[in-house]
């Protein structure tokens, strides 16, 4: 009989298509649809030709509804960020602010003056939209902005004019600051990249300013101070002060860039952290450029922020990479609403990571109270600390309340986040010691129902 034939068991095209389950991807979708099928039965001969079982007709169809979702259901998509890292960059990094938001919609919901001059009727830069905010809130004589730090960095590099008679463009770094920040950008890879040489000084626990000074040649381009985002060496150290970076780098005629990672305006002190090297700061220690992320401590879209000395600025703007670079529209206008926050005094009230960094702690014990009790029983309240994250304030953190669901066996903790992590919208949670723990700090106010109802869900099995 033909029944031996393992693979007459797999049903044809057309009558998988015709299954009432497919029915609701639609019409209009049919050829795609087709195609999936097609793909699925292909995988199911392939594995019967390997010598398994052929898979049912309900395997098949769940197989096809797995395809169609990955094609036709966008893989990026919000979530509920639980784990109390205020800046995750795998979760996106800062949230917008709410005027952000409307402001980066309806410019991309239309036309703007992205680069059109309104006065002249002409053609514009796409710069000028930054750079007077930027100008008032730092105090630089010139400002723009690309796609990320990263790019902010290699164009400064890049674009980094040699001295007069110099057959090269040397960069001075201490060893301690020639650093991979993370997800693979290594201070000395960027330098190869830009065509400048790398001058490593000091060691990497100790650079004295009389390195960096007997380093310099006719060859030297600059000094470069790179942020220690992401670690801390911590003990016998010695790193001299951005001022005396300066005064060195102008003694000789050669530039200082500075690289400040994470670019805070306002003073993290204030909240029990360790200080953050703002770029007010660094202008006025006298750097020619600085270099800062938008949406680190800054709170606002993915944007590297350029600030400094207006010949060298405009340098950078004139150079082919900075084209390569370029923000898009919607980002611009986020990062222009986001800075004028700060320029009105309510980056706190406005802007979610300051939000989430001056919440007092009481409202955040309130929160996981109520959420506790939602859950029932085995959630509790526990004592726990929040992390700022995003290469900034390495180490530093925040005393928050957690709410804890402990667990006898470790697999069911690993069990538990997993099932939240596949909710809609997904839940990311911590697992600390055997806990599942969930930070009230990094859940926005509106996305409190929904995380109790996916745990709730979760622990449902
Ligand atoms: C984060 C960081 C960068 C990279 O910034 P992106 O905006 O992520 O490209 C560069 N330098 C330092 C010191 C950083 O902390």
């Amino acid at each position: 009989m033909a029944t031996d034939n393992p693979f007459r068991a797999l049903p044809s095209v057309d009558r998988l298509l015709a299954h009432e389950r497919l029915r609701p991807l639609g019409d209009g979708e049919r050829p795609v649809v087709a195609e999936i099928v097609r793909q699925a039965l292909e995988t199911a001969r392939a594995a019967v030709a390997q010598g398994q079982p052929a898979p049912t007709e309900d395997q098949l169809v769940e197989s096809v509804l797995g395809l169609a979702e990955a094609v036709f259901r966008p893989s990026l998509r919000p979530l509920v960020n639980a784990t109390g890292v205020i800046i995750h960059t795998n979760l996106g990094r800062a949230p917008l602010s709410e005027d952000a938001i409307a402001a980066s919609a309806a410019v991309a919901a239309g036309y703007s003056n992205l680069e059109f001059d309104l006065d002249a009727g002409a053609r514009g830069s796409r710069f000028v939209h930054l750079e007077s905010v930027l100008r008032q809130l730092t105090s630089a004589e010139a400002a723009m902005a690309v796609n990320n730090n990263a790019a902010a960095v290699l164009l400064a590099l890049s674009s980094l004019p040699a001295r007069p008679g110099a057959r090269d463009r040397e960069v001075i770094i201490s060893r301690g600051q020639a650093v991979e920040i993370g997800g693979g950008f290594r201070i000395p890879d960027v330098l190869r990249q830009s065509d400048a040489r790398l001058m490593e000084v000091g060691t990497t626990n100790r650079t004295y300013l009389r390195d960096y000074e007997a380093a310099v040649t006719p060859d030297t381009a600059a000094i470069m101070r790179v942020h220690a985002s992401n670690f801390r060496i911590v003990g016998f150290t010695e790193t001299p002060q951005i001022h005396d970076l300066a005064r060195l780098a102008h003694e000789h005629s050669v530039l200082l860039l500075d690289d400040l990672g994470s670019g805070c305006l306002l003073d993290t002190t204030r909240f029990g952290l360790a200080p953050e090297p703002t770029v007010q700061e660094s202008l006025a220690a006298g750097a020619d450029l600085a270099m800062f992320s938008g949406d680190k401590l800054l709170g606002g879209p993915q944007a590297g922020v350029i600030v400094g000395r207006r010949e060298l600025v405009e340098r950078l703007r004139r150079h082919p990479l900075a084209r390569a670079m370029r923000m898009d529209k919607a980002s611009i206008a986020a990062l222009a609403v986001t800075l004028v926050h700060y320029l009105r005094g309510e980056a706190l009230e406005k802007l979610p990571v300051w939000q989430m960094i001056s919440a007092p702690v009481t409202g955040i014990q309130r929160r996981a109270r109520r959420w506790a009790r939602a859950i029932g029983e085995p959630a509790k309240v526990v004592d726990g600390r929040s992390m700022v994250g995003g290469g900034s304030l390495p180490e530093e953190s925040l005393p928050t309340k957690l709410v804890a669901i402990p667990s006898a066996e470790g697999a069911y903790v690993t069990d538990l986040a997993r099932r939240l992590r596949q909710s809609d919208p997904p839940v990311v949670a911590r697992i600390e010691r055997d806990a599942l723990l969930l930070d009230p700090r990094t859940v926005l106010p509106q996305q409190d129902s929904t995380l109790v109802q996916a745990v709730k869900t979760a622990l449902r099995g």
